[in-house]
């Protein structure tokens, strides 16, 4: 290749390279969250039917592997779930993004010690009062890894954000608790114990117009 060749690729290499640090490879669902209670299937509110598990998600692209609320209290449970769905171990995850300071999203929270803990900085706020972790969460940034844009998603919890990228064309949504199920998805509802149903209602109208699939915060993903 000439000199004069190569200086005129150079700026398309230097575009290529940005795109490829801006790329999310593969997504993967950790666990399939499931409610506690579901008005759905005829149960009432006012009580617990089973035992309560969020949806875990892992988006991994150029130099990143970002889980998303880590669902399961045991090590054990943790580890192998991960590793069923990936073939990856618990220290291989390099972050953690945490939607809301429900217990429930963080139940898998201290099995990974040595990631950075990112949820945004009002969620931050909340989880970082009193000392129920080993760590500090961090207020995270507007994009992480130039990749994943983490966007404001009110009602569930005021300072509920959930994660947007692309991946092979399509625009995913992992929504954590904006969206419960795709019954409540159907329905615009929020879930029972939701701060601002009626700004809930709105968030998910905003998810429906940025999403071609959204992975809810107690389901397996859907396509909008
Ligand atoms: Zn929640």
């Amino acid at each position: 290749m000439t000199r004069r060749r190569l200086l005129a690729g150079a700026p398309l290499l230097a575009a290529a390279a940005k795109a490829a640090a801006g790329k999310v490879d593969r997504w993967s669902i950790i666990t399939i969250g499931n409610l506690s209670r579901n008005q759905y299937w005829g149960e009432p509110n006012d009580k617990a039917f089973r035992e309560v598990l969020c949806t875990t998600t892992l988006i991994t692209g150029n130099g990143f592997r970002l889980l998303v609320d880590p669902s399961m209290a045991s090590p054990d449970s943790m580890a192998r779930e991960l590793n069923r769905r990936t073939g990856l171990n618990l220290d291989d995850i390099t972050a953690i993004f945490i939607t809301h300071e429900h217990a429930d999203h963080v139940a898998g929270l201290a099995h990974f010690p040595k990631p950075p803990w990112y949820s945004s900085a009002q969620t931050a706020e909340v989880l970082n009062q009193g000392s129920r972790f080993p760590k500090r969460i961090e207020a995270a940034p507007k994009t992480l890894f130039d990749a994943v844009a983490v966007v404001p998603t009110p009602g569930h919890t005021r300072g509920h954000h959930s994660l947007r990228f692309q991946c092979d064309g399509k625009r995913i949504v992992v929504a954590g608790d904006a969206v419960a199920t795709l019954d409540f998805w159907r329905d615009r509802r929020s879930f029972y114990n939701a701060v601002d149903p009626e700004q809930g209602s709105r968030t998910m109208d905003a998810i429906a117009k940025m999403a071609d699939i959204v992975a809810p915060g107690h389901d397996n993903y859907f396509l909008v």
